[in-house]
């Protein structure tokens, strides 16, 4: 009987991983998406970059092309269809120069 142990508890482990990856697969398939659109309050910007370092999609880019009334380029977002609305960006800006708004897609 004790010899059995190990294989039945093999079969046993094998068994729910199985039913969790099944079980997280159609998870991620019915789980509906974020989508958010940002907002700069840019003449607040002092172009420390912090924002850029924390989006995971990598959209927070400078503007290099325009100067903010404090002589700083501002930070932009040039592909928000890409933003997931995690609000990383406005919550480390020091300036409060960022808000989100987060939607979920049906
Ligand atoms: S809300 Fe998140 S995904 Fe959107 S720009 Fe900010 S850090 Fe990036
Ligand atoms: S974290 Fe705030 S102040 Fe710094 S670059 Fe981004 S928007 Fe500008």
């Amino acid at each position: 009987m004790t010899g059995d142990c190990p294989s039945n508890l093999g079969d046993y482990s094998k068994s729910v991983k199985e039913k969790s990856v099944v079980n997280l697969q159609g998870g991620l398939n019915t789980m509906a998406k974020a989508r958010g659109k940002v907002a700069f309050n840019e003449d607040l910007c002092k172009g420390c970059e912090l924002c850029t370092t924390v989006c995971p999609v990598n959209i927070i880019e400078m503007d290099r092309t325009r100067i903010n009334i404090k002589g700083y380029h501002p930070a932009t977002v040039k592909e928000m269809d890409k933003c997931i609305g995690c609000g990383n960006c406005a919550t480390i800006c020091p300036d409060v120069v960022i808000s989100v708004e987060r939607e979920m897609e049906k």
